[in-house]
């Protein structure tokens, strides 16, 4: 009994800290795909300062938490949809382990979410990219109010890059 609880809190744990990092690589990919930027270099930069962002900040959701959503350098706040997306995708990760364990489900589940959450939130900030084409209203509307779970963690921070 003990064993199998021991088990599901590992899963559980080993999954909110996957999510978390995968989370924080979506920010990356759904900030960087629309703008055509590179996505191995270079590493991630305050969007105020432009000063390369160091290793032991880029830890998911701690931290965000640790410089409470602001640059070490210049102290300008990076928005709290890096700390929503983070969070969004370790919980959902950290569930989805701990019901279907290690298996090619979980991996199936997870690759979808990941999917549609970096699809969210591009979609969400679609109006801040000035080489969008023109928006259909209706259809940017309904993006925005849609009830799938990532996208409400675009609404603000839309411009900044971290993670
Ligand atoms: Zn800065």
């Amino acid at each position: 009994m003990f064993d199998l609880i021991a088990i599901h809190l590992f899963n559980f744990i080993a999954g909110l800290v996957f999510g978390g990092i995968l989370g924080s690589f979506v920010t990356m990919l759904a900030y960087r795909l629309p703008r055509g930027k590179k996505l191995d270099t270079p590493r991630s930069s305050c969007p105020h300062c432009n000063k390369i962002i160091a290793w032991r900040d880029l830890i998911p959701i701690y931290s965000y938490i640790e410089l409470k959503g602001r640059c070490r350098n210049c102290h300008k706040p990076f928005g709290i949809r890096y700390l929503k997306t983070e969070l969004c995708s370790a919980l959902v990760v950290g569930f989805t382990l701990l019901f279907y364990g290690f298996t090619s489900k979980t991996l199936a589940l997870v690759v979808i979410f990941e999917i549609l959450l970096t699809l969210g939130l591009i979609l969400s900030d679609k109006g801040g990219i000035k080489s969008a084409p023109a928006k259909k209203k209706p259809a940017a509307k309904e993006g925005e109010d849609g009830d799938e779970s990532g996208e409400d963690a675009g609404d603000d921070g839309a411009e900044e890059e971290k993670g």
